[in-house]
């Protein structure tokens, strides 16, 4: 053994949300960590996202009811935590005489939210009076039969990460970043880590390796001697695209025409974002980008529902979901994390699949108790449900 090497609680490797929250989960529960980020902070599917801090109303079609309930109480508590990041957005659904959703299915779908956000919170939803109509930022009112207007919130992603990294790291986290993790070999008490960093390889050891790589996560698997335990995946691409138009009312949730599936349109830093899209990708992590066929899917989303012929496009960018590995339609499966150990009683390393921004602390808080399956109990230093975290 190389004595000059540093030993570790938990190594994480990945600075998207999930690693980040989980290094801040694991630090604030006394252990040591050190988190290792190829490119930087949010620079994987964090960054990419639709950036709704949401219980998600589409998943209760699927009857996801167990991830919307607590997706939706960690949309409270980051409300509380975060004011500055994490800020209510109020969402209309208009309902067209060819919609195929009822009025009926979405008025029971919105009272279920509400009910699962608990009837304390700021959540109700409303029937937008017909008068109001021609204020709703040029959506076209021809075959027009109803809207809706319930309350979610939105975030700045990459912000929102670094702030939970910034929290990590005030509980005396260690960041490398950039910090490449080359590969892993196996001691009697956990790991030997490699990384590259500042041009040199560089060690350090780990009673627990926790693989937080997002749609990496399958290569860095890869780099583990022997190799980690992974589930069947796969990654599902997501577009958005950014049109210099200003929404004056709040986020459309809108049924796309071609295939039912549900589109966004948001209002973000004084523009506009439309997404998003689900393809199958099979090409490595670093090289997705929005394909023509989706970009013109989601223009014509727009174009379908706004009279505002502006779609100039101003940026537009893909990100990768790892969702897991079915035949059925990648808007249908679960959004919640999966995490696998490579030993169920006293695991040594830990990957995190899948998942959502609004919910890290809780795919963080079943990562830490696997990890106190392993470390020896320390006392807590902070809790973080109660940490504040600022922009
Ligand atoms: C299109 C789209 C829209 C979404 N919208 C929402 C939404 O509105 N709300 C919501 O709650 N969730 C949303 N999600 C889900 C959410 O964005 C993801 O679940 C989340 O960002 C995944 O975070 P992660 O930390 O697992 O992965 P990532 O953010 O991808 O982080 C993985 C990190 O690992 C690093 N890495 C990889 N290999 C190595 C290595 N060898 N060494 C060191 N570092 C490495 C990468 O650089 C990267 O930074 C959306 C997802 C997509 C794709």
């Amino acid at each position: 053994m190389n004595h000059s090497e540093s030993h570790l609680d938990v190594v994480v490797i990945g600075g998207g949300i999930n690693g980040v929250g989980v290094a801040q989960a694991v630090a604030a529960a006394g252990y040591s960590v050190a988190l290792l980020e190829k490119s930087a902070i949010a620079a994987g599917t964090s960054s990419k996202s639709s950036k709704l801090i949401h219980g998600g109303l589409r998943y209760l079609e699927n009857f996801d009811f167990k991830l919307v309930r607590e997706s939706l109480k960690e949309r409270e508590l980051l409300l509380q935590l975060a004011p500055t990041l994490v800020k209510r957005l109020p969402f209309f659904i208009p309902l067209y005489q060819q919609s195929s959703r009822s009025t009926l299915k979405v008025a029971t779908g919105l009272m279920l939210y509400r009910l699962l956000a608990g009837f304390h919170s700021k959540t109700g939803f409303r029937v937008v009076h017909r008068r109001e109509w021609e204020q709703l930022d040029d959506l076209k009112l021809d075959g027009l039969k109803k809207v809706f207007q319930y309350w979610d919130a939105q975030t700045d992603d990459v912000a929102l990460t670094r702030a939970v990294m910034r929290s990590a790291q005030q509980l005396g986290v260690e960041l490398h970043s950039p910090a490449e993790f080359l590969c892993a070999e196996s001691l009697d008490h956990g790991y030997r880590i490699s990384y590259r960093e500042a041009g040199a390889t560089r060690q350090m050891q780990a009673t627990i390796a926790v693989n937080a790589a997002g749609p990496w996560a399958d290569a860095v698997a890869q780099r583990f001697k022997p190799a980690l335990p992974v589930i069947a995946t796969q990654n599902v691409q997501g577009t958005h695209i950014e049109i210099d138009m200003q929404l004056s009312r709040g986020a459309y949730y809108l049924e796309a025409p071609a295939d039912k599936r549900a589109v966004f349109v948001i209002p973000w830093m004084g523009r506009t974002l439309i997404g998003t899209t689900e393809t199958l990708y099979t090409g490595g992590p670093d090289d997705v980008h929005p394909l023509e066929s989706e970009i013109d899917y989601l223009k014509s989303v727009f174009s379908h529902y706004f009279s505002n012929g502006n779609i100039e496009i101003n940026a537009a960018w893909a990100g990768l979901r790892v969702l897991p590995a079915a035949d059925t339609s990648a808007f249908t499966r679960t959004r919640e994390s999966s995490i696998v150990a490579d030993d169920a009683q006293q695991p040594h390393a830990l990957t995190v699949f899948g998942g959502k921004i609004t919910s890290y602390r809780v795919t963080a808080g079943k990562v830490l108790q696997l990890c106190k399956q392993t470390l020896e109990k320390r006392s807590a230093i902070a809790d973080t449900a109660k940490l504040h975290l600022e922009t």
